[in-house]
């Protein structure tokens, strides 16, 4: 049975929305693999995938199978009590990862906060008030709420919204030697993103996270790795610290792990996690089985070897690709990344002009990603089809055509 609904369009947008975003002019309405089709019935191939979100892509079969199994199931019962699809979940991310406890939230930014809130309660138990101070990197992200925009190394999130919260310091990326200058006994933990996604796909060096782990070792300071996007097969091992071998003491991870319904999760060691006793952090919806149940199926897909070699061997294509066309029309100075999170850094002619880039792809049919003014960004489904990367990197190839000759 279908309701009549109200027709709505973009331009309802700045009627009822809060304009806090700028949403393209058409309006997705239906999605099939790396496909989507907007409102007038127009076909675009996917490389944003929901800002490095839809991991298996759109109506995934698994997961739509999952999540309306569990619909017709139950959906919440908060955390008074627990229930199957959460305990099944943490059990499969001990299973995999470094961690035994994981923390269920809804978002990258909650789990962060979870991430921060832990290591300071920690050294607060272990050492004291005085050991508070967190070490984070110019240009990172964390996510939007008031700590985590503090945390987070870019002052135009932080900016304007009243005190901020204190005892956060930012040294350059990949700075081993800065980082070494500003650690001491007073950090609680140092937080890096293992690729900085948000501002340019910047991958960190192996050598910088294996210096940054020695120095907390020696500090009694707390690692996280904020896998908030590159986690969960990204950089075609479950989690990017596995491509460093590099382990951290706490690692959120939010994104790909809800496959587009929203989940974050905060995973640890059972000697950090005892720290945060009955009471001492909660929400509401956090690991709801909905959600659990939803992750749970993307981590069976995700985490088995066809699909982890795939991502590998996909990066090979967009690259070898990408760096063609960058080179024929002037576009790109690097195409950098690991996986399927690849960052194409504009030349000088175009610096800036991301945007644009954008622009041009959508009017070919195809949806892209920036990562900040200078980095054209794709961060496709993990088994986006090869006749998908194909034909959306000829689309790419008409609008690097049609851009640079405007
Ligand atoms: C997206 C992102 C976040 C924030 O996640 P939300 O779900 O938007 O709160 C945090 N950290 C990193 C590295 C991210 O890419």
């Amino acid at each position: 049975m279908s309701v009549e609904q109200a027709p709505v369009q973009r331009a309802d947008f700045d009627q009822v929305m809060v304009p806090n975003y700028a949403p393209a002019a058409f309006i997705p309405v239906r999605g099939a693999g790396s496909r989507v089709w907007d409102q007038s019935g127009r076909e675009l191939i996917d490389f944003a995938g929901g800002i490095a979100v839809n991991v298996l892509g759109h109506a995934h079969p698994a997961l739509v199978g999952a999540l309306t199994e569990q619909a017709n199931k139950l959906w919440h019962v908060s955390n008074v009590f627990t229930n199957e699809p959460a305990l099944r979940l943490a059990h499969k991310l001990v299973d995999a990862t470094f961690a035994e406890r994981a923390f269920f939230c809804n978002s990258g930014a909650e789990a962060n906060e979870a991430a921060f809130k832990l290591a300071r309660r920690v050294a607060h138990d272990r050492f004291g008030p005085e050991k508070h101070e967190i070490i984070a990197t110019v240009n990172s992200f964390h996510g939007r709420t008031l700590f985590t925009v503090s945390v987070g190394g870019q002052p135009k999130y932080s900016d304007g919204f009243g005190p901020k919260i204190t005892g956060i310091s930012h040294v350059p990326y990949n700075d081993l030697e800065a980082l070494k200058a500003q650690i001491s006994d007073k950090t609680c933990a140092v937080v890096i993103e293992p690729i900085q996604g948000e501002s340019g796909v910047v991958p960190a060096d192996v050598a910088y996270l294996q210096g940054a782990r020695e120095l907390c070792d020696k500090h009694n300071a707390l690692l996280i790795f904020d896998e908030v996007q590159t986690g969960v097969g990204r950089t075609g091992e479950l989690f990017a610290y596995m491509h460093y071998g590099v382990t951290p003491d706490i690692l959120s991870s939010a994104k790909s792990l809800g496959g587009g319904f929203p989940i974050g999760a905060m995973l640890t060691t059972e000697a950090l996690a005892k720290h945060l006793a009955v009471g001492t952090h909660g929400t509401t919806y956090g690991g709801n089985p909905l959600a659990c149940a939803v992750a749970n199926a993307v981590l069976d897909v995700v985490n088995t070897p066809e699909v982890l070699a795939g991502v590998k061997a996909k990066h090979q294509k967009f690259k070898a690709r990408l760096e063609q066309i960058g080179e024929k029309y002037g576009l790109f100075t690097q195409v950098r990344g690991i996986g399927l999170l690849i960052g194409c850094v504009l030349t000088d002619a175009w610096k800036g002009k991301a945007k644009d880039v954008f622009n041009a792809a959508e009017k070919e049919g195809l949806m892209v990603l920036q990562a900040g003014p200078d980095v054209v960004r794709f961060a496709p489904s993990l088994v986006v089809e090869d006749a998908d990367i194909d034909e959306g990197l000829d689309r790419f190839e008409r609008a690097a055509a049609e851009l640079t000759q405007a």
